[in-house]
């Protein structure tokens, strides 16, 4: 069981985590929401979270490796 939580603070709204799992993640308005906090089969959540330009996604219960960030 995981659990999918974004920080709304560092959410820019980019849109890339939606692109990607169109069925977990939802753009609304300027931030990003989660529609199944569990993920889906046909979303690889280590690519969503890596994706991520701000590190905003994080994954309960899931063994992620986070890789490192490039200095914008
Ligand atoms: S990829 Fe990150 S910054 Fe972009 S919308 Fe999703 S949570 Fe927000």
């Amino acid at each position: 069981m995981v659990a999918i939580n974004i920080d709304y603070g560092a959410c820019q709204g980019c849109g890339t985590c939606e692109s990607l799992c169109p069925d977990v993640f939802k753009l609304e308005g300027e931030k990003a929401i989660v529609l199944k906090s569990e993920g889906s089969d046909s979303c690889n959540l280590e690519e969503v979270v890596n994706s991520c330009p701000t590190g905003a996604i994080t994954v309960e219960g899931l063994e992620i490796v986070v890789k490192e960030k490039k200095p914008f």
